[in-house]
């Protein structure tokens, strides 16, 4: 079980691209509205009002779809741009309440409130104190469910519980009635097809998951069995990492010496994928080609990072990320690309739509002369060839792994690609 002490908070907007539609024009208010994408061929309801989902469309569903379920549905184009400004807007109202912020994704955030709450009866003013902030603030359409629990992974699950604004507390006693009330793709890291597996090996629930033995999920799923047996036992954890260190950095920063201040800055690229894609092979080219542009924008500015952040997003707008820290720092896209793997490998990455990674807990200064040969050539081969980026620009080297990917930018369809 989690250290029983800690008090995390799951904010997660309800309906969130249609609410901030709706306070934005009250034409559209109390109407079922559908934000979809520019790109017609490919339009999905990226997110339904409130009433159309009581009509019955749901998110992902195509528009075609949506209209044969609710004709009356209104369709929208979506505005990333506003999206990401009010998210800005949301987080920093939380962290008027708590330093420890961490975005999950454009509507959702955790929050650990252990130190600025107390106890539960204190997380769920604090709870209520922030849904009144973001009512005066940002208006009454757009509206909040709240889970409180001791980890990220039940908090999210608690959110879930009670939608539109909710508000779900679990105490650590209550962690594993709630996940035996919950179907085993409510929990944010088991998809379709993993529920589907576990089904083929008799586990309908998270009952028989949690007696199911231990090392046969990993004799099945690997590193992934380990987590599935924590999870069932409600106990994973992940810290929250903090909104700053989230946000990322300007291409500049001042050169200091040592460890830059914890809420510093980190390197990122993300990238909305020409199409959706279940192909390893595709993924990882690509994930390879973000880290190659990471590292370089690393040594260009003469810092390293000891932590990568690695995330994918599906086909449904759910994501997953999740980071590792080094040993050592580094700045080598081909280290970034092979934690960052490591961290996506084990994921179902079915239908991804988009992939990313970000560098984080930054040094300033290059890393240390290694010990093995092989390394140092390798230092001297991306020096002389950061010498050719500088003078003839950004596209003059690429690794032969990577010839075949091609970073297209494109100005249409929901993206929240961004370089931080
Ligand atoms: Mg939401």
């Amino acid at each position: 079980m989690d250290n029983p002490s800690r008090i995390i908070l799951h904010i997660d907007m309800n309906s969130y691209f249609a609410s901030v539609e709706q306070q934005a024009n009250p034409f559209l208010r109390g109407k079922p509205i559908g934000i979809t994408g520019k790109n017609q061929e490919r339009s999905v309801v990226a997110t339904a009002s409130i009433e159309a989902k009581a009509l019955g469309v749901k998110t992902a569903m195509s528009t075609w779809e949506a209209k044969k379920i609710c004709p009356s549905i209104m369709f929208w184009s979506g505005d990333p741009e506003k999206y990401s400004d009010i998210m800005h807007r949301f987080n920093t109202i939380y962290e008027s309440f708590t330093p420890h912020v961490e975005p999950f994704s454009v509507d959702e955030s955790f929050l650990d409130i252990t130190e600025e709450a107390e106890d539960y009866f204190g997380a769920t003013c604090m709870a209520q104190a922030i849904r009144s902030r973001l009512h005066e603030e940002l208006g009454e359409r757009i509206t909040a469910s709240i889970g409180i629990a001791p980890n990220n992974l039940m908090a999210k699950l608690a959110s879930g519980h009670v939608k539109p604004n909710g508000l779900t507390v679990v105490r650590p006693e209550d962690c594993l009635k709630l996940l035996d009330d919950s179907e085993l793709d409510d929990l944010c890291g088991i998809g379709p097809r993993i529920k589907e597996r576990l089904h083929a090996m008799g586990i309908s629930n998270f009952k028989q998951l949690r007696e199911f033995p231990r090392e046969n999920l990993e004799h099945e799923f690997h590193s992934y069995g380990t987590w599935l047996h924590e999870a069932a036992w409600a106990g994973v954890r992940s810290p929250v990492v903090g909104f700053s260190e989230y946000k990322g950095v300007s291409q500049s920063s001042k050169p200091t010496t040592g460890d830059l201040t914890p809420d510093a800055k980190s390197y990122g690229h993300s990238y909305t994928l020409p199409e959706n894609t279940s192909d390893a092979c595709v993924l990882k080219r690509y994930l390879f080609g973000l880290a190659d542009k990471v590292g370089w924008r690393m040594r260009r500015d003469n810092v390293t990072a000891r932590r990568v952040t690695a995330f994918v997003r599906f086909g449904d707008f759910s994501s997953h990320g999740e980071q590792r820290t080094f040993h050592e720092p580094t700045a080598d896209g081909m280290q970034l690309f092979h934690m960052a793997w490591r961290i996506l490998e084990p994921i179902c990455l079915v239908d991804v739509r988009l992939i990313g990674l970000s560098a984080s807990l930054l040094s300033h200064g290059s890393t240390q002369p290694s010990l093995f040969k092989k390394e140092r050539n390798m230092t001297s081969v991306l020096s002389a060839l950061d010498e050719l980026q500088k003078r003839y620009g950004s596209g003059v080297w690429k690794r032969g792994a990577t010839l075949q990917t091609e970073f297209k930018s494109r100005s249409s369809g929901f993206h929240f690609d961004h370089e931080v």
